[in-house]
């Protein structure tokens, strides 16, 4: 990224989006040019504080920092997309997404990246007489495995009839279990999209 090139505006600020790799919106903040300097300097977020009118470094007193992955401009240089690896919550309410509120947001598949979140606590916390997922995990991968391969079965079966919701329960019963056997296995649903994306790109010649 070519720092020259971005246009900050009168008040010498640029609106970062903050982005985790799951794909959410964890919030928005304002950045100077030695704000910006800051955060690739440190390899964490940094803000100007509009309201405090100082520099501000994401977690500087929640701990809930921001580990910098990547920066990118706009088409027009006037704001930034700040990939950024959550160490906590993003929002000082708590939440992880100073975006999220008491209604469900229908852009759903970065929420998967929430399930494997707890998923991974689960699997941290694996325990013989624990819940459904933590016993899982005790059990191993050959375990788990059996149960992707139930419910593959199932939603193929399910997909011979007519009801959806019950098809609908049997594929997420499967994508349920199919992370839970990445994770056992120490991989991520971003693991696979990566392959998935390589692949894409080798298909379309990189254009994508
Ligand atoms: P933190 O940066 O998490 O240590 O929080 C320090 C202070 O920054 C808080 O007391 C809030 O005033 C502010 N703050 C934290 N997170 C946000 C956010 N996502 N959006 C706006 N202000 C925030
Ligand atoms: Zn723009
Ligand atoms: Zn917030
Ligand atoms: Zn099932």
């Amino acid at each position: 990224m070519n720092p020259d090139a971005l246009r900050f505006g009168p008040d010498g600020l640029l609106p970062g989006i903050v982005q985790s790799p799951a794909g959410e919106v964890r919030m928005m903040a304002w950045l100077n040019r030695e704000a910006l300097r800051l955060t690739l300097e440190t390899g964490f977020v940094t803000f100007w504080s509009r309201s405090r009118q100082e520099l501000w470094t994401k977690g500087a007193t929640s701990g809930n920092r921001l580990k910098l992955l990547q920066v990118r401009p706009d088409c027009d240089g006037d704001a930034l997309l700040i990939l950024a690896e959550p160490e906590g919550p993003s929002c000082h309410r708590g939440t992880d997404s100073c975006f999220d509120g008491d209604e469900p947001w229908p852009a759903t598949l970065p929420w998967l990246g929430r399930l494997e979140a707890l998923l991974a606590s689960r699997r941290a916390a694996a325990d013989p007489a624990g819940s459904y997922t933590q016993r899982l995990f005790a059990q191993g991968v050959d375990r788990i495995g059996k149960k992707v391969v139930e419910e593959a079965g199932e939603v193929v079966i399910a997909a011979k009839n007519e009801d959806r919701e019950a098809f609908l329960g049997e594929a997420a019963d499967l994508i349920f279990h199919l992370d839970l056997l990445l994770l056992a296995k120490g991989a991520s649903l971003r693991d696979v999209v990566d392959v998935l994306q390589r692949r894409h790109a080798d298909a379309t010649g990189g254009k994508a």
